[in-house]
């Protein structure tokens, strides 16, 4: 018998199954809104013409292939923080922010929820109800306990921000809470800058540690400054914050791998007490970061052109979502789609929490070809005009 014969098959991946569904689907009419990843106007996957012109750029200067050191490539790591935190940022001007390039932002919530088990007081982490399922487990993984908080009202298709408040006064203080910066995935609700603004007096009154992810920066309002504005703001009341940065989206570097981990310290010496233990934790993992993706976003972000060029596509991007929102709105509506829609339109970034319950998301598969998380959780991009009516009707047919 074989050394395995007692492995069990484990579940598939809840989000990751449905790309294997739908390439097995031979319908023209199949429709993937399952991934979270940009689709252009046809449907197709999208490079973005700045990062065409940095690979162009980078395969003149001929670089190596030589190792980056642990944390990875240093002007990557400025300049993705730069964008992060603004460059005027307090911990980037005295050398007190601890930054490593990570392996996108799955990466990055993994060394960072493993310096949190091993050097935080609390080996608890609350995490938001629903949030991106990747969570939990990376939690899990690092040796922490998952708690939840209470974040979408279901009724209003919208934030329960009472709910959200009650629960992390009622979290013992200290509590680590992880924050979705901007397009919170999967519901597409964010606070408002208010809220964010009473969210950190909380914070501060309960001492709490704000663990922010942020993997849609630019994605949200098409403005990367924008959609920065909580972790700014957190920064600037004081909060030593942890923030997990992912390139994977703004910059449709996916398969590339590139992102940050950065924590907030108090002084230059306490960072180089950090770095070193965040050294340790890369080392056994990975060794080091890989090069090339660290080197297309260096190259666009310090170059004012290149980087004009990138601010003005992920606008486009940002911008074809919207649009995209207010045509399904409208088709919705238009063919007197039993329920209320609104929460289409107003939802932020990737996705559309529709509120579609797990069987009519069934139906869709099974009758129309159309493909979404079971939690009714669309991506917006993977709709066009070739398909958004079709999609729309078939959302309607199931609704009635
Ligand atoms: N965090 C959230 C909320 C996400 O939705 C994602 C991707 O879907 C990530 C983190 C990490 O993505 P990546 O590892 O590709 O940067």
């Amino acid at each position: 018998v074989s050394v395995w014969a007692n492995v069990k098959a484990g579940p598939p991946d809840a989000i990751l199954g449905i790309t294997e569904k739908f390439k097995a689907d031979t319908d023209p009419k199949k429709i993937n809104l399952g991934v979270g990843a940009y689709r252009d106007g046809n449907g197709k996957p999208y490079v973005l013409p700045s990062v065409s012109k940095a690979e162009e750029i980078l395969f003149q200067e001929k670089l190596d292939k030589e190792y980056l050191p642990i944390t990875g490539l240093a002007s990557f790591d400025k300049l993705a923080t730069e964008l992060a935190y603004g460059e005027d940022s307090a911990p980037i001007k005295e050398n007190r922010l601890a930054v490593t390039q990570s392996l996108s932002g799955t990466g990055a919530l993994r060394i960072g929820m493993e310096f949190i088990a091993e050097h935080y007081p609390s080996k608890s982490i609350y995490l938001p109800t629903p949030t991106w399922g990747n969570h939990n487990a990376i939690a899990k993984r690092a040796g922490l306990t998952a708690e939840k908080y209470r974040y979408f009202d279901p009724a209003t298709v919208g934030l329960n921000f009472e709910a959200l408040k009650e629960d992390i006064k009622n979290a013992p203080d200290g509590s680590v809470i992880l924050l979705h910066a901007c397009a919170h995935n999967p519901t597409g609700v964010d606070p408002t800058q208010e809220q964010w603004k009473e969210l950190s007096q909380i914070f501060k009154e309960k001492k709490h540690f704000p663990f922010f992810d942020m993997a849609y920066q630019g994605f949200a309002s098409g403005d990367p400054v924008r959609d920065a504005f909580a972790v700014r703001y957190f920064v600037e009341q004081g909060h030593q914050i942890l923030l997990c940065q992912s390139f994977a989206k703004n910059l449709g570097l996916y398969g590339e791998r590139v992102g940050t981990l950065s924590l907030v310290t108090a002084s230059p010496e306490e960072k180089a007490r950090v770095d070193s233990q965040i050294k340790l934790l890369v080392r056994p993992a990975y060794s080091n970061p890989p090069v090339h993706g660290a080197r297309l976003v260096s190259t666009i972000l310090s170059k004012p052109e290149l980087k004009e060029q990138w601010l003005g596509e992920v606008k486009e991007m940002a911008d074809r979502i919207i649009a995209l929102r207010e045509k399904l709105y409208n088709k919705l509506v238009e063919l007197k789609t039993p329920g209320e829609w609104g929460h289409v339109k107003s939802q932020i970034g990737m996705f559309s929490f529709t509120g579609l319950k797990p069987e009519q998301v069934d139906q869709l598969a099974e009758k129309y070809h159309i493909y979404l998380t079971r939690d009714g959780r669309i991506s917006m991009a993977g709709l066009n005009d070739n398909n958004i009516e079709y999609f729309a009707e078939s959302v309607s047919k199931v609704v009635k």
